[in-house]
């Protein structure tokens, strides 16, 4: 699922990876951690409070169908996970709790949102917490990574929810399957050509639907084999 599966990507707009600080800056500053949270705090008063959508409630139902091998979600709002998502991989991380790197206390967001004297790691008394998102000189999480190569490896269908944007680690997924000669499906509302990837190959098929659209017929194919 592209970043902007959630309310149109407006939380990924608003803390896009190039938004966010150089986590070298944010280890060593306590201006660049500071100004971080104000900027944090910011987004939720402009989004409010993190809803399930419909959407996200049919890849629930989905995900539980057997023929599902998993979901790689590259939006970063935690809702399937705090949802009870099983097969899921948040490649991206997700914004619902923030983590002390010294001794790996968590804490959820929202107590911090709501209190700013919360930004402190209970047990080091030291406002070191993080959100677990890739800041600037930070990867994906390798082991996150390398569940989704072994996902990727062994499926026999790849659907991507675009929309109108691929991202390059979506555009690497999509190498993987091909070269298997898998099928791969790109939901989208319009045509998505890049110089990167050569979609000419008998394998990608676009389809021009709503992603509401797709996710129905999909419960409506593995309806029955839904646990
Ligand atoms: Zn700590």
């Amino acid at each position: 699922m592209e970043k902007n599966f959630y309310k149109d990507g407006q939380l990924e707009t608003l803390l896009s990876y190039e938004l966010r600080p150089e986590i070298k800056k944010f280890r060593s500053d306590e201006n660049v951690r500071n100004s971080f949270l104000k900027d944090f705090i910011k987004v939720f008063e402009q989004i409010g409070l993190l809803e399930l959508s419909s959407n996200y409630k049919k890849v629930l139902q989905i995900e539980k169908a057997k023929e599902i091998l998993g979901v790689i979600n590259l939006n970063i709002d935690g809702l399937l996970k705090l949802n009870g998502a099983q097969k899921l991989i948040e490649l991206e991380g997700n914004i619902s709790w923030f983590y002390c790197s010294q001794c790996g206390m968590d804490k959820d967001s929202q107590l911090i949102v709501q209190n700013k004297d919360e930004f402190v790691c209970n047990s080091c008394r030291k406002n070191i917490l993080k959100p677990s998102i890739p800041f600037i000189g930070q990867e994906f999480s390798q082991w996150d990574m390398k569940d989704s190569w072994m996902m990727l490896n062994s499926c026999d269908n790849l659907i991507i929810f675009a929309d109108n944007f691929l991202s390059p680690v979506t555009i690497s997924f999509i190498h993987i399957v091909e070269k298997r000669m898998k099928n791969i499906k790109i939901i989208c509302s319009e045509s998505l050509n890049y110089d990167t990837f050569d979609f000419s190959s008998n394998n990608v098929d676009f389809i021009y639907e709503s992603n509401e659209f797709f996710l129905d017929s999909l419960i409506e194919t593995y309806g029955d084999s839904i646990i």
